[in-house]
């Protein structure tokens, strides 16, 4: 096994185009492999992003929701949370703060909720854009008139995760919804010009070693521009309460593989990550990843958006959370960037 791994981070230092089999083995390395590909990604990240550190700011702006995924804990059926929306004053005023304190990215996220029409919120879009920041938006699925009037508003990026690559878990946990369509709105959005930021889950019930090799390619298939890739975290209030946390470690090297087969994109350091481990998003900072999306939203909003339990940072003010993921970042070595962190693979656009 050891000498199968070896062979494959090899092979890894002289291509990107690993196979599924090779990525299995990179995914399955025990302890003392796991760090040979953690400090392999890192060189990679180092080569070809640099030690610059991108912070985007994250504005969650509504906790409605009319879906209803079965891991999530702001689902349409959890009628035990209270529901809240930002006014688009109130979301104005949460990223003029946030550019104020240096942010130059901006990410505004939300359930799917219906009280925003398309139209208000291009209006939103349009003014926040004149602050001078980079717009990504994270708010599911629409059609693809409205992913173009956001666009021609001024949104540069826009996340929506695949979440899983396997078709059937992925309708087992979405209820009424298709993989298929996931797909669709994220190939009209790179159509639109969009920079694409997807990703998935690590630790659902039902994922095997297959299924995650099976994510890692389908993000190099789709040639995202970014990957959120953070660990499952069951919510007691969900279907999927029962189910097992994703692991730190195998977080950490979908991390790693990503970064190494795919050397241009944004690798966040996940939030989740940082809830299952004091130290995960510096441990991921360190195995490839080079983003990190600190809080935004107003402090006293914070507690309602729990996508998943115990989220960290929850009563901190965004001024705090900014300092102290600025700290840890100079801690490992590495500076804060100041521009916008565009994808690589985007200079001068699509
Ligand atoms: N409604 C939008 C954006 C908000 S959800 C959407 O679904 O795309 C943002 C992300 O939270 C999802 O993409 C999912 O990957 C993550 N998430 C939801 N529930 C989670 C859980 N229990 N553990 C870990 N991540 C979770
Ligand atoms: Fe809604 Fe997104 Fe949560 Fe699904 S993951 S319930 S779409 S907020």
């Amino acid at each position: 096994m050891e000498k199968i791994f070896a062979a494959t981070l090899d092979k890894a230092r002289k291509t990107t185009e690993l196979s599924k089999e090779d990525i299995k083995t990179l995914l399955a390395a025990g302890e003392k492999e796991s760090q040979a590909l953690f400090q392999y990604a890192d060189k990679v990240r180092a080569k070809y992003m640099g030690k610059e550190v991108h912070l985007r700011g994250i504005i969650e702006f509504s906790n409605y929701c009319k879906q209803n995924c079965h891991y999530c804990g702001l689902r349409y059926d959890n009628k035990k949370l209270k529901r809240y929306k930002l006014s688009y004053e109130e979301i104005y005023a949460a990223a003029k703060s946030a550019v104020q304190l240096g942010y130059r990215t901006l990410v505004l996220q939300g359930g799917e909720d219906n009280h925003y029409s398309p139209g208000d919120f291009a209006e939103l879009i349009k003014d926040i854009k004149k602050l001078d920041v980079a717009i990504t938006i994270s708010f599911g699925e629409h059609d693809y008139a409205t992913y173009k009037l956001w666009r021609e508003a001024g949104a540069d990026r826009y996340l929506i995760k695949h979440e899983t690559a396997d078709p059937v878990l992925y309708t087992q946990i979405r209820p009424g919804k298709t993989l298929e369509e996931r797909l669709q709105c994220q190939s009209w959005l790179k159509e639109l010009g969009y920079q694409l930021g997807s990703g998935c889950m690590v630790g659902l019930p039902g994922q095997t070693l297959d299924t995650l090799a099976d994510d890692l390619l389908l993000l190099k298939k789709m040639d995202v521009d970014m990957a959120g890739i953070g660990p499952f975290i069951p919510h007691p209030d969900t279907p999927l309460a029962w189910g097992e946390q994703g692991t730190l470690e195998m977080t950490l090297k979908m991390v790693a593989v990503a970064r190494i087969i795919m050397p241009l994109i944004h690798l966040p350091s996940t939030t989740a990550l940082g809830t299952i481990h004091p130290r995960g998003r510096e441990m991921a900072l360190a195995a490839g990843a080079n983003v990190v999306m600190p809080n935004v939203s107003p402090t006293e909003f914070r507690e309602l958006y729990q996508i998943y339990p115990n989220k960290i940072c929850l009563n901190d003010t965004p001024g705090h959370c900014r300092n102290c993921i600025s700290g840890k970042i100079a801690a490992l070595g590495r500076t804060v960037s100041n521009d916008y962190g565009h994808s690589p693979k985007f200079k001068g656009g699509r």
